[in-house]
């Protein structure tokens, strides 16, 4: 082994070591902290299309709702009462 080659795999562990303690550090990030005020009670049943498994949910976060996931698709909303705020997109 020569000093060239020597370099070239020395950048490269280099690289690969970086790059795979970037992605590990992103993995680990805790998630944000949860603002009582955002969570109000709700009532709401989805459906999975593919499985048919069905949710019911009673309580919602304003701040960081998305649409339910099931079976890698989303949630169809089957059911809410009349006149609650708030519906879904
Ligand atoms: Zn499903």
């Amino acid at each position: 082994m020569n000093l060239f080659t020597f370099a070239i795999a020395l950048v490269m562990a280099i690289v690969i070591w970086r790059t795979t303690i970037y992605f590990l550090r992103m993995l680990a990030a805790p998630p944000e902290e949860i603002d009582p005020e955002d969570v109000h009670e709700t009532m709401a049943h989805y459906r999975c299309q593919v499985c048919g498994a069905e949710v019911t949910m009673t309580m919602a976060n304003d701040a960081q709702m998305g649409a339910l996931r099931h079976c890698r698709e989303e949630m169809v909303l089957v059911w809410r009462p009349e006149g609650l705020e708030n519906p879904p997109d």
